[in-house]
This record gives C-alpha cells, sequence and structure tokens, in this order.
C-alpha cells in the first residue's frame, strides 16, 4: 500500500524545446508544461504485456517495453554496449516503438540505461522521460558526450572506410540530438508517488548506485485489484562514499531484479582501500603512474574521495593526481550541486567545511595537450580517466603509454563488459591493439572489486529478502547469461519465488492466469512482415523454374530419372504446398 499523497502528473513539452543552447541551465527551471494528448486506457483493467528489448542475458541496453492497452512505455532506454553483434542492436529499434510510446522511466543516467534516449526521439518519440534531478543533470552532460562519441567514432570509420571504398559511416546520434533530447526530460523526486494516467502510478526510491539513481515501483489497476511492478535499477553497493544505501522495498508482485555480480562476492571496502593505498604506495616508492579507468559517474569521484582520504590522514604525500576526463569534470561539478544526495557522513564533513571532493593535488585537465602533457611529466602520479571499459576516451592514449611499462600499475575498479578492451587485459591477454598499434601488456594489472558501485550476491540476495509475497515472480536483468541464471537459480531456492531468465525481444502477458510467452521466432512466425512473403515467392518461383530445367534435363538422359525415393520426395513436397494454397 502506498500512504503517500499521490500527486497528477501532467505532461508536458518546453514551448522551446528545440532551443535551448545551454543545458546547464534546464533543469533550474521548471518548464512551462503544455498538455500533451495521453492513450485513454479504455477501461482500467486491460491485460498487461511486456517486451524484454535489453539488458537481458548481457549487461548493457537495459530496456523494458510495458503496454496496458493502448498506452506504452519503457522503463531504460540504454544503449548496447561491447561486442559488435551487441551494438548492431542500437541501429534497429523497431521493436521499441518509438512514435506510440508515452513516457519513459529512467532509472539512472549510465549509458547502458539512457544511452539511446536521442537515437529514440530521432525515431519519434515525444513523450516525456521521467527521472530524478541529479539523472538529469547527469544526463546533460553523458548524453552529449556519447553524441560526441558517437561522430568521433563515425568519423574514424569513414577515414579508414574511405581508403577501403565503403558506404559512408553515420553517426547513431550527434551531440546535437542529445542536446535536443533535455527539454523532453521530466523530473521527480524520491519517495513522491505520482499518477502516470489513471489506472498506473509510479515511484522512484534511493537504488544507491550512482547520484540520482532509483529503483522504480509501478502501481497497475488489474481486475482483481491493484499490482505492483518492481524494477531494481542497478543496486548500488553497501557503504560507498558519498552516496545513500539502496532503499529497502517489502512488496511487490512481479520484480525486475538485476545480476550484474550476482555470481560474485566483493571484499569488503575497507580491505580494498588497504589494497588500493599499497599500490599507490609502491608507486611512489618506485616513481611508477598509477592508471586508473574510472566511469566518469561514481566511480572517479568515489576514487577522489578515497585518495583525499590517504592524504588528509597522511598515509601517502600529496601527489599529483590527473582527472584526465572533461566528463568526469562536469560529473564532479553535478556532484557538488547535488549534495542533497549525499549520504550523512559526506553531509557532515561538508558542514565541517571540507569538501571530500577537493584534494590538494589534483589537477583536472581539460584540453588535449594537457592530456599529453600527463605522460611527460616525471615521478610518481596517478591518472583518472574514461571510458571505464578502456574502448573510447582519453584512457586509450595513457594504456598506450604505461601498459607496455613493468612499473607502471592499471587499476581496474569497474565493471568490465565482454568484448571491452578492459575485459581482454584483465582477463590475462599479452598484447592489445590501441590506436592501430600492438600494445604489450608488462605492467601491473590489479582489480578491485570492492570499489564497484554494483551490489554483490550477498547484496543482492539481502535486498530480495525484504520482499514479503511468497507468490512475487522475478525476471533476472542486467547480468550476462550466465551470471543471471546462477542468480536466478539461488533466488529461487532461497525464497522459493518463481524467477525467469528472459530472452532478448520475448514478450510475456503479465498477471493472466497462465502467463504467456511468445519467444521471438514464434512472433516472426506468426506476423512475417510484407516483404518477407514477396522474396519468399520469388525463391520459390525461382527454385521451382531450376527444378522444372534440371526435370527436363534428366528427362532427357533416360530411365534413370524416374527414382521412385525422388518421387516420393516430390509428392511430398507437392501436398505440402498444396496445403500452403488452400490455407492462404
Ligand atoms: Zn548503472
Ligand atoms: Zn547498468
Amino acid at each position: 500500500m502506498i500512504d503517500e499523497k499521490v500527486r497528477s502528473f501532467e505532461f508536458g513539452v518546453r514551448r522551446d524545446q528545440f532551443g535551448v543552447s545551454s543545458c546547464s541551465s534546464y533543469s533550474e527551471h521548471r518548464p512551462k508544461l503544455l498538455r500533451i494528448p495521453l492513450a485513454k486506457l479504455k477501461g482500467k483493467h486491460t491485460q498487461m504485456r511486456v517486451t524484454f528489448l535489453g539488458g537481458v542475458r548481457t549487461v548493457t541496453g537495459s530496456a523494458t517495453l510495458l503496454e496496458k492497452g493502448p498506452l506504452k512505455w519503457m522503463v531504460d532506454c540504454g544503449m548496447f554496449q561491447g561486442s559488435k553483434e551487441h551494438e548492431e542492436r542500437n541501429w534497429n529499434l523497431q521493436a521499441y516503438q518509438a512514435k506510440d510510446l508515452s513516457f519513459i522511466l529512467l532509472t539512472h543516467a549510465h549509458i547502458d540505461h539512457s544511452g539511446l534516449i536521442p537515437k529514440l526521439l530521432k525515431d519519434g518519440f515525444r513523450g516525456k522521460v521521467i527521472c530524478t534531478k541529479a539523472t538529469l543533470d547527469l544526463c546533460e552532460v553523458m548524453l552529449q558526450d556519447s553524441g560526441h562519441i558517437q561522430e568521433t567514432e563515425a568519423e574514424w570509420q569513414n577515414r579508414k572506410g574511405k581508403r577501403a571504398g565503403k558506404d559512408e559511416a553515420i553517426p547513431l546520434y550527434t551531440a546535437e540530438d542529445a542536446g535536443k533530447s533535455l527539454p523532453h526530460f521530466q523530473t521527480v523526486s524520491y519517495d513522491e508517488t505520482f499518477q502516470l494516467t489513471d489506472g498506473v502510478k509510479a515511484r522512484f526510491q534511493d537504488a544507491g548506485h550512482i547520484l540520482g539513481s532509483a529503483i522504480i515501483e509501478i502501481w497497475v489497476e488489474e481486475a482483481d485489484g491493484e499490482r505492483k511492478i518492481v524494477f531494481s535499477g542497478d543496486l548500488g553497493n553497501s557503504d560507498q562514499p558519498l552516496i545513500r544505501d539502496p532503499s529497502i522495498v517489502e512488496q511487490g508482485d512481479i520484480l525486475w531484479l538485476e545480476s550484474t555480480y550476482g555470481n560474485r562476492l566483493h571484499k569488503s571496502r575497507e580491505e580494498t582501500v588497504q589494497e588500493l593505498l599499497k599500490i599507490v604506495q609502491e608507486a611512489i616508492a618506485n616513481q611508477a603512474k598509477v592508471v586508473i579507468p574510472a566511469f566518469a559517474v561514481e566511480r572517479t569521484q568515489d576514487i577522489i574521495y578515497t585518495l583525499g582520504q590517504f592524504i588528509r590522514k597522511g598515509s601517502i604525500p600529496p601527489i599529483p593526481i590527473y582527472i584526465d576526463s572533461p566528463l568526469a569534470i562536469s560529473t564532479t561539478e553535478i556532484f557538488k550541486r547535488n549534495s542533497d544526495c549525499f549520504d550523512q557522513e559526506t553531509k557532515d564533513l561538508l558542514s565541517g567545511g571540507q569538501n571530500p571532493l577537493d584534494i590538494p593535488g589534483i589537477h583536472y585537465t581539460q584540453t588535449t595537450e594537457d592530456s599529453k602533457a600527463i605522460n611527460e611529466a616525471p615521478g610518481a602520479g596517478i591518472i583518472i580517466s574514461a571510458s571505464g571499459m578502456c574502448d573510447s576516451g582519453r584512457i586509450k592514449h595513457h594504456l598506450k603509454h604505461h601498459l607496455w611499462r613493468e612499473e607502471s600499475h592499471i587499476i581496474f575498479i569497474g565493471y568490465q563488459a565482454e568484448g571491452s578492451i578492459g575485459r581482454r587485459i584483465i582477463d590475462g591477454a599479452k598484447t592489445v591493439k590501441l590506436f592501430g598499434e600492438e600494445i604489450a601488456v608488462k605492467a601491473h594489472i590489479h582489480t578491485l572489486g570492492g570499489f564497484s558501485a554494483h551490489a554483490d550476491q550477498k547484496g543482492l540476495l539481502d535486498w530480495v529478502s525484504h520482499i514479503h509475497n511468497p507468490e512475487l515472480q522475478v525476471f533476472v536483468n542486467h547480468g550476462e547469461e550466465k551470471v543471471s541464471l546462477e542468480l536466478s537459480q539461488l533466488v529461487s531456492e532461497q525464497f522459493h519465488f518463481k524467477t525467469t531468465v528472459p530472452q532478448w525481444k520475448e514478450k510475456r502477458d503479465l498477471f493472466g492466469d497462465e502467463q504467456e510467452v511468445i519467444p521471438e521466432e514464434r512472433v516472426e512466425e506468426a506476423i512475417p512482415p510484407e516483404e518477407s512473403f514477396s522474396v519468399l515467392f520469388k525463391n520459390l518461383d525461382r527454385t521451382y523454374k531450376r527444378l522444372r530445367r534440371k526435370l527436363k534435363r534428366e528427362k532427357k538422359k533416360g530411365e534413370s530419372f524416374y527414382d521412385p525415393k525422388r518421387l516420393k520426395e516430390l509428392e511430398e513436397v507437392n501436398k505440402k504446398l498444396e496445403e500452403l494454397e488452400s490455407e492462404l
């Protein structure tokens, strides 16, 4: 039951939605609202249906399509990253039904949850993106950064492609497209219940994963009463500095549960902090550099906070710390602006006049020249740069400079998806290709799981244990296939909940007596597009003509043509074709 006051939600778009030049000011002003028509539910009790569009059997591309009669909405709209096969999915978004969506509920700003929003707008989405204020602030910089990365990659492909005579590569979306998506965002506060339309309510609670991250609860009215759907979003690791621990959810009928680290236990934070300290002290003693690929959001600020603690306590002298990622720099500013999302410990530090994100010896490098100069500076130093999985951004330059040096240290603190450069390095690759050059991996490679922004197996199970509903149904998502399957089994064994690891593009009816599952293959079989019919007929026609010609040739050769086995086969085919004809 929800006891809070329910506020009715007004959907609107800003009049100047395509004329925003500076995005940073957007969230400070309440957007002027124009009412937009929302699909009316004919009778509140229309069957709910779900389509799993991403973040299933993989950690990237989180997207879930929910339908209730004519009302369609999504929870998250993330970009697929990592392998080529996954990234190709970003180009084909028909299943997202962009034009028909009324809104997107966004759990948090990470690109694997928000990264396809600008593309969806290009595809005709005109609804609202609903999220917390900190998520909007972060999306302002992250989506534009993502657009910029898409443009740079397309440019690079084109330079290469021209020489190979390939077609022109176009970016998925540009930084400008990303900017245009921002006026579609509308913010809500944590713990506030709002009415989306008749029979559908929602509430965001702190997921303790990154600044502004949310668990989303949705209440829908069904024929036999109200039902509750919960999206865990990405769940945080307890005791992360700066932000609060994940909120507890006690009720629900259907749960989407993330499983990034569903098969692993992190070392304790204290142990991890000690490990980091030892690495940094060793690097200082050897006048070596420490390179930390870090996600610009949260991990970078977490490391700044921890290194600041070392210096404040005198465990290390103030050595140069380079934050070499324009995105990390803007993000750190956003953190400072959203101190209301901080945990008590950080609030206390702030009220005591200390800013945990300002430490002596810290250099923020904005320009490429400054970035290049870092590797020429002698002596010990710490370089924190993005992207966290080493596939793009300035980190690639730093790896090129340090991977081959035996004295350097590379520390991985975040999740490394399958297929990423970071994953290859931690999996023990002897060399990796960077900017077309094979670079030997000789540096000390460390992985520090305790800095993760995700709960580990124990954290996830603890969180689930608070839900008191023996009938709870759990969809395990946001994890690599084997990890999701393992967590799914554990949840089912420990709590006797019905658990499922859905397939990509699987459709299901929710809340029915018997939940109907329509796997993707069957969907395609059931409704073939028009063009596949005409292609099929053409092929059939060609095969028939080839067969006629062959028969003619065989007939000329004489008796051997009358093979009884072959005749039987042909009779079978003929029978099937006649059946098909009568069905059509
Ligand atoms: Zn995340
Ligand atoms: Zn995620």
